[in-house]
């Protein structure tokens, strides 16, 4: 633990009083610290794409336009690099949002069928991409009290960390599984899987496992972060079960809404 003290000596004609203040500053200590790695990994994840397409500007300029071989793998490198920019950028203002004390949310009756449809359905074009199939059986299920479009964003997130490290040809499992009070939404996936090692700071932001494999593929690293703050703020659970080389099983369990 780490304290600060302060004392303060009263002296006056009759009595002489001594004031110490001990504080415990462990908290305080780590949170600070918290700050300044999240602001020091955004900076590297700004600065990675900025040095590619600053680079790519200055090469143009220096070479011109006339070459269309390097014209057109400079623009396509600028393109990329700006999209994978503007990904970070809307997932740090989503995360910030969420994790303000004044955050609300937007509760309505979701019928989970609706929204993990919805959901696969807007990840087709994605799935169909990566030659990956999604089944999901619609069942007999009571509804939730949640935010429709935070929930949406949660099933998004994990769906398209599935999809994109499923091999071509692979299925995705969604299965939804009813409790007396709550139900639990299981996406799983025959990927890579996740060594256990990494559960425990899979959540956290920025992390990623294997991080050069992860990078190519294209995430931001913020995605489960997301994920965590939009479940945890449903007073829901999300977990992983993986092991290597067999896939990995993200499973969301929310609250059923009381009738
Ligand atoms: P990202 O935006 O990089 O996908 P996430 O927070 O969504 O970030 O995930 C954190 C890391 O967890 C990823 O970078 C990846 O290494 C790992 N990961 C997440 N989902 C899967 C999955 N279904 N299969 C294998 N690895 C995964």
């Amino acid at each position: 633990h780490l304290f600060s003290y302060s004392t303060l000596i009263i002296n006056n004609d009759k009595n002489i009083g001594v004031l110490v203040v001990i504080r415990d500053i462990t908290k305080m200590y780590a949170l600070e610290s918290e700050q300044k790695n999240f602001i020091s990994n955004v900076s590297h994840e700004l600065r990675t794409p900025l040095t590619t397409i600053i680079g790519y500007t200055d090469l143009l300029n220096r070479r011109g336009t006339d070459n269309p071989e390097l014209l057109s793998k400079s623009l396509n490198t600028i393109n990329s690099e700006g999209q994978r920019l503007l990904r970070l950028v809307n997932d740090l203002l989503s995360l910030s949002k969420y994790e303000r004390a004044d955050f609300k949310l937007i509760l309505t009756s979701v019928d989970i069928n609706t929204l993990l449809e919805d959901v696969i359905n807007q990840m087709k074009i994605k799935s169909l991409k990566y030659n990956v199939d999604i089944d999901y059986k619609r069942l007999e299920l009571p509804t939730i009290h949640g935010d429709y479009d935070r929930l949406k964003q949660v099933f998004i997130n994990i769906l398209d960390n599935a999809i994109k490290y499923s091999n071509p040809g692979d299925i995705i499992n969604v299965v939804a599984i009813n409790y007396d009070d709550y139900v639990e939404i299981s996406i799983r996936d025959y990927g890579p899987g996740i060594p256990e090692d990494n559960f425990s700071r899979i959540f956290d932001a920025f992390y990623r496992v294997e991080e050069d494999r992860s990078r190519q593929i294209g995430g931001t690293g913020l995605g489960l972060s997301i994920v965590k703050s939009i479940v945890e703020s449903h007073n829901g659970q999300v977990r992983i079960e993986s092991k290597t080389g067999e896939g990995t099983m993200v499973v969301v369990k929310l609250l059923l809404e009381k009738i």
